[in-house]
This record gives C-alpha cells, sequence and structure tokens, in this order.
C-alpha cells in the first residue's frame, strides 16, 4: 500500500521534472531578461555547454546573436517562398537542381540545414575568438539570403510559349 503511494509520487516527480526540462529547452536562447516566467527561474541551469560558454568573453546564444540568427532563418524562410513561387511562374532555380526544389520537404530541410551550418560556423569562430568573424557570418549569410530571394521575386515571370 505504502509502496505504490511512493511509486505515484516518483511518477508526478518524474513527470514534473521532464515537463520542467522541456519548458527550459523551449526557452533556451531565450535572453536572461525573460524573467518574468518563474518556471525558468526555479530550474537551475543544467546543459554542461552553458558553464563552458561563459568562459568565453560572451555567451553564444547572447541578444546580438540570437537576432542574428533569427535573421538568417527569417532570410533562409524568405528565400525558400520566394523560390517556391519562382518555381510555381516556371523559372529555373539556379543554385540547386529542379528535383530538389520541387521536392518541398527536402528543400525545406535544405534550407535548415543552411541555417544550421552558419549557426555551426559562427560557434566554430567564436571557440576560437574570432568573434567578428563569428557575427559577420550571420550578417554574410542574411545578406545573401536576403538579396536572393528578392532576385527570386523580382525576376521575370517565364511565360510559356503555347500556340493561342
Ligand atoms: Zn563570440
Amino acid at each position: 500500500m505504502k509502496e505504490s503511494l511512493n511509486l505515484r509520487i516518483l511518477l508526478l516527480l518524474a513527470l514534473a521534472t521532464s515537463v520542467a526540462a522541456t519548458e527550459v529547452c523551449a526557452q533556451a536562447p531565450a535572453t536572461e531578461e525573460q524573467a518574468s516566467s518563474p518556471m525558468v527561474v526555479a530550474v537551475p541551469p543544467t546543459g554542461k555547454n552553458q558553464t563552458t560558454q561563459r568562459m568565453q568573453d560572451h555567451r553564444f546564444w547572447d541578444k546580438k546573436n540570437a537576432w542574428l540568427f533569427a535573421g538568417v532563418g527569417a532570410a533562409r524562410t524568405f528565400d525558400y517562398f520566394s523560390t517556391l513561387n519562382l518555381r510555381r511562374r516556371g523559372d529555373v532555380e539556379i543554385l540547386i537542381t529542379n528535383d530538389v526544389v520541387d521536392n518541398h520537404a527536402a528543400f525545406a530541410a535544405v534550407e535548415a540545414a543552411g541555417v544550421g551550418v552558419s549557426i555551426g560556423a559562427s560557434y566554430l569562430f567564436h571557440r576560437y575568438g574570432h568573434h567578428k568573424l563569428e557575427r559577420w557570418t550571420s550578417v554574410v549569410h542574411f545578406g545573401l539570403a536576403t538579396t536572393g530571394g528578392v532576385r527570386n521575386y523580382c525576376l521575370k515571370t517565364a511565360h510559356p510559349k503555347t500556340a493561342p
């Protein structure tokens, strides 16, 4: 009888900690200023990365990088939709093969991978103390993806020459 009660408490505890853990993970990139949520404050940081990152000049996930990565993600999303828009108009995507673009899921994965590689490169620069290059990786990536997206929208629509 007592054992089953203990088990129930244990299960509740496990549930509570797992919920708390997901809360922390979801809020991880957020800045420390978001202290309005008591859940995040109550739970101590668990990841080893956070302690090692604090030893650098600045935290890797600081406000500036968070914004830069968000910008890269947004630019990539913009590029994704502009390319699909271009494809619908019958033009040819120059950078990757049409097969990949036509397979939307795969194309989305390529865009997401681009963001991942960009963040990874930034982290490597950060790790080895090249903090300027770290920022520039995101800035340049953002610029390239955005101009690519704008170019996609600006390209003239190819009208298939069909007999009237
Ligand atoms: Zn850095």
